[in-house]
């Protein structure tokens, strides 16, 4: 079952996003967001599956210049001025879309980069000279097939395509909330369980259990009363392979509870490196006349033809 791991082949990973505040403030997390590139090579685009674009539907945002989304309410005007003006790339949404197969998602020009994305992208690629596309996360889908679509994805590693994931590892804002309001800002024991236990099952690659842990153990419902800042880790972990070695660039908990991991799936050790030019693939070759598909397309599933409407949360 083990793969070799290929020299160039991108990591895949798993931030914990935490608080929008993350996003202006450099603190231990953001710092943590910030080292992730230290052993991830200059990638060529980044395809983001964010908790904050958690919708009906798998959609893939295809707009060529996707707009910042403040999708949180109640914080510092500093926060709402922040713009992370990466461009988007139709034609790696073409060629999700083709992977994902006909009728499986549609691509969406009404979408940008939620801060599940831009709070932790803004320190790894503060120039936002990388394009960047969004995967919504379909609430209908069982945790298999999240995570078999993420293995789908796994062959964009090989083309230079970092495969980022926004969460968090346990996520209970009802119970942070009620630390912040409180001044108790210990640890739940469930909370550093269910976070080891995570880590403990990443390791081992049981993957079996990992589609269950949120869902049907008890330190799991507690960690993720909604699955939004779960299933992200769905995607990386599906996209890993057994010989990726896994790292966190931080860890620890903001408000108590609130874990603030990161994992990393592979990865190269030192100085950053770059994908090998004859591993690079150009998209727009591969797919003829992609970009003018992505421009009439407008969030219309292929299979039910239903525009899709979607309503940014306005929570972290
Ligand atoms: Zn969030």
């Amino acid at each position: 079952m083990a793969t070799e791991h290929i020299p160039g082949t991108m990591p895949t990973i798993f931030a914990g996003h935490g608080s929008p505040m993350n996003a202006l403030e450099e603190n231990r997390w953001s710092r943590g967001f910030a080292a992730l590139t230290q052993s991830v090579p200059s990638p060529r685009a980044i395809i983001a599956i964010s908790a904050h674009w958690f919708v009906d539907g798998t959609w893939v945002m295809a707009n060529e210049q996707p707009r910042t989304i403040h999708d949180f309410g109640g914080f510092p005007q500093a926060l709402y001025e922040i713009h992370y003006p990466a461009s988007g790339h139709a034609d790696l949404a073409q060629r999700v879309l083709q992977m994902l197969g006909p009728g499986s998602a549609g691509s969406s020009m009404d979408w940008g980069l939620d801060h599940g994305t831009w709070s932790v992208l803004r320190w790894m690629y503060p120039k936002a000279d990388i394009p960047v596309i969004q995967l919504s996360i379909d609430r209908r889908l069982s945790p298999r097939r999240h995570f078999e679509i993420g293995r789908t994805l796994a062959p964009l590693r090989e083309e230079g395509v970092l495969i980022l994931a926004s969460g968090n590892v346990v996520h209970n804002l009802r119970d942070a909330s009620s630390r912040m309001r409180t001044g108790d800002l210990s640890t739940p024991d469930w909370a550093r369980r269910f976070d080891n236990a995570v880590v403990a099952t990443l390791e081992q690659r049981d993957y079996a259990a990992l589609l269950s842990l949120a869902s049907e153990t008890d330190d799991g419902l507690r960690a993720h009363p909604t699955p939004d800042h779960w299933l992200p880790l769905l995607y990386v972990a599906g996209a890993s392979n057994p010989s990726d070695r896994i790292s966190h660039s931080s860890d620890g908990f903001d408000l108590g509870s609130l874990s603030m991991r990161n994992i990393l799936f592979g990865g190269v050790t030192g100085s950053p490196g770059r994908i090998p030019k004859n591993q690079q693939r150009q998209y727009r070759t591969s797919v003829p006349g992609a970009s003018a598909i992505a421009s009439r397309s407008i969030c219309r599933s292929p299979a039910s033809g239903t525009r899709c409407t979607v309503t940014p949360r306005r929570s972290a």
